[in-house]
């Protein structure tokens, strides 16, 4: 069943939303040689706590830290650790946080130093088909127009969509129905209309888009060990169109440590 949010619940949601594009948003230009991925989950849940939300991620099924930190060819659920980030690396940064009762659930991928220009390419695509995808997010359109839109847009680049992952619902729960699948055809699933809340998040892969899970039970990676990207942001249907609740646009000092609750409602 989808829990359509009021207007009250999307505003709830976006204070919990901006909590995350300023943890991300702070994250980014740590993003170097030579830290580790373990520095920036420290960073993270310390930033977390700060603004007085809670890791969503953080024991959610067992998973062992407050960001997921996924590099190359790691897709999602990448698990921070002393592994120093390298020059030409690309980095995925998964953040989710819960504030008073709604969770908030945004990722984006990242150059370490110099990258390729393919590498650039692929995390381009995924803000793109994002963003493709958003587009089709109207009231009367259908959850799969946004699967649709992604698809094509990842496909003309010649890359490939992961299939075992999909954009979800989210509020009280960090996982809710619909499911929001990165690829499919257009026409089917739940329509669009106000108040429905989704995370759209992209997953692509230069390669194939096969997976494993490596050992450690959670890090996805793609099974040809190609390069892989992803861009999330949770959305909302409202009365005035769509409105991207995890944005950083507005955000002030996002890297000051004083957190100023009145901004959450900005
Ligand atoms: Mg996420
Ligand atoms: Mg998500």
């Amino acid at each position: 069943m989808i829990i359509y949010k009021t207007d009250d619940e999307i505003r709830a949601m976006k204070r919990s939303n901006r909590i995350v594009a300023r943890v991300l948003a702070g994250l980014v230009p740590l993003v170097k040689p030579g830290v580790t991925t373990k520095d920036l989950d420290e960073y993270a849940e310390k930033r977390t706590r700060e603004m007085g939300a809670a890791p969503a991620f953080k024991g959610y099924r067992g998973f062992p830290a407050s960001l997921c930190a996924s590099v190359n060819e790691e897709i999602v659920h990448g698990i921070p650790s002393s592994r120093k980030l390298k020059d030409g690396d690309i980095l995925s940064l998964d953040c989710g946080v819960i504030f008073e009762g709604y969770f908030g659930d945004s990722s984006v991928t990242v150059p370490v130093g110099e990258i390729s220009p393919e590498a650039a390419r692929l995390i381009a695509a995924a803000r793109e088909s994002f963003d493709a995808g958003i587009s089709r997010m109207k009231e009367g359109n259908r959850v799969s127009d946004i699967s649709a839109a992604i698809q094509e847009r990842v496909e003309a680049d010649g890359f490939s969509v992961i299939r075992a992952f999909v954009g979800h619902g989210i509020g009280r729960s960090l996982h809710e129905e619909p499911q929001v699948p990165n690829f499919g055809l257009p026409g089917h699933g739940p329509k669009i209309r106000r108040g429905l809340v989704l995370a759209i998040e992209p997953m692509i892969a230069m390669g194939d888009w096969e997976i494993e899970i490596l050992a450690n039970g959670w890090t996805a990676v793609t099974k040809d060990r190609s390069l892989a990207a992803h861009y999330e942001h949770t959305v909302a249907c409202t009365g005035n169109g769509v409105e991207i609740l995890s944005a950083w646009e507005g955000l002030g000092d996002s890297t000051g440590n004083v957190m100023d609750k009145e901004s959450l409602n900005a």
